[in-house]
């Protein structure tokens, strides 16, 4: 069985040629049960050679949220990546690939205090704080290790904001820095989050010069740090063309050079932008109606089992198979009953027809680790091509 799917200049700047060729030889070969999600390695191998190349000194933790899936984390790891975690369940799969505790650092600001039992255990020494509870907790259980303050920086211009969340302003990160400093920890440094997809370059310029002021104060304060952890965010191509990696880090690179220590270690939290395009995820069109003014298409994966970050503001690329004809505005939506399970309206697309393949892509990250089976639809599986 061919599959025809029209690959036109604004696909191949979303996903590479070469990850769109592999799919398309993939769905020629086999009659393939959807939804899926296929996984280019080649494309992973590619970003991870990249991210962090531009940043001296600097050490790539992945993020490990951004797609969890077994054979994600033994290429990761095969690639010598140190991984970025939150929780026990994150921690075991990669206790079980026997990845050396050196390599994974916890940058979530609360963890439980079964999770940092744990961590202890296992060997663990990095860790983010954002609070005195926080302190306490580190310090009873895993005492001495090395903690850095999360400071609360501009998310403007990030499609995936976290910084409400977590973070803390200037004086109140000072005080903390003391308090961990008196408990017996080591306050080795400083992390932000400028927010995930973030199209704004200007966030890591705010960022790293509140990072350097808090520097600066804790330096008066007698605490000599030596560790920057400027989280993720790094963004990918879903509907448009973004800044490069490259243009970032030649960026971050440079103001860290003009304003910290030259011997400063830098740590690197991509979740995203390791794994985010070499995803496309197969799914079937199960439905057309026309409803009001609207043309409505249906496919199996919809919010509840992959594409929840459309709700937050992510819009995905969706290629249409034989879809040669004229365009006209689809709303997407998935398979579940829930109004909610809407991906898009005025989406852009040749006429899908019922039983035909749909791709989507930039499908990587964020998206299968959210899934659920609610109201009965299947969690999409991956597999690695
Ligand atoms: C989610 C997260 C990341 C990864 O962010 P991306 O935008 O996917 O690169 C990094 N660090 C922390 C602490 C996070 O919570």
């Amino acid at each position: 069985m061919t599959r025809k799917f029209k690959l036109e200049r604004a696909h191949a700047r979303i996903a590479s040629k070469a990850t769109m060729f592999k799919v398309l030889k993939y769905l020629d070969r086999r009659r393939v049960e959807t939804p899926l999600l296929l996984i280019d390695r080649d494309k992973i191998r590619e970003k991870v050679s990249l991210v962090g190349s531009g940043i001296r000194n600097s050490r790539v933790y992945y993020a490990m949220k951004a797609n969890p899936d077994r054979g994600v984390l033994k290429l990761m790891d095969s690639l010598g990546m140190g991984f970025e975690i939150a929780s026990e369940g994150e921690l075991n799969p990669l206790r079980a690939l026997k990845v050396a505790p050196d390599r994974i650092i916890s940058s979530n600001p609360v963890k439980s205090v079964k999770f940092l039992k744990a961590a202890a255990k296992y060997g663990l020494r990095s860790f983010a704080f954002d609070s005195m509870e926080e302190v306490e907790k580190l310090a009873r259980f895993v005492p001495g290790s090395n903690v850095y303050i999360r400071v609360a920086v501009a998310n403007e211009g990030s499609e995936w904001p976290l910084s409400r969340k977590f973070g803390v302003e200037l004086d109140i990160a000072l005080k903390l820095i003391d308090y961990a400093r008196e408990k017996g920890l080591n306050p080795a440094g400083i992390t932000f989050h400028v927010g995930s997809q973030c199209l704004n370059m200007y966030n890591w310029d705010t960022a790293l010069y509140k990072a350097k002021a808090l520097w600066e104060m804790a330096e008066r304060e007698g605490v000599k740090m030596s560790l920057l952890n400027i989280g993720g965010g790094y963004p990918i191509n879903y509907t448009k063309g973004v800044v490069g990696v490259e243009a970032i880090e030649r960026n971050i690179d440079r103001i860290i050079r003009d304003n910290f220590p030259s011997d400063i270690e830098v740590m690197i939290e991509p979740g995203r932008s390791l794994v985010g395009d070499a995803g496309v995820f197969v799914s079937s069109v199960i439905g057309k109606a026309r409803r009001g003014h609207e043309n409505w298409v249906q496919i199996d994966v919809g919010v509840f089992n992959g594409l929840m970050e459309s709700i937050g503001g992510i819009k995905y690329t969706y290629l249409v198979e034989n879809g040669g004809g004229k365009k006209k505005g689809f709303t997407v939506a998935g398979p579940s009953c829930d109004s909610f399970d809407v991906m898009g309206a005025e989406v852009q697309m040749p006429e899908p027809e019922v039983g035909g393949l749909m791709l989507i892509l930039s499908a990587g990250a964020y998206t299968t680790c959210y899934a659920s089976e609610f109201n009965g639809f299947p969690i999409p599986k991956t597999k690695i091509i």
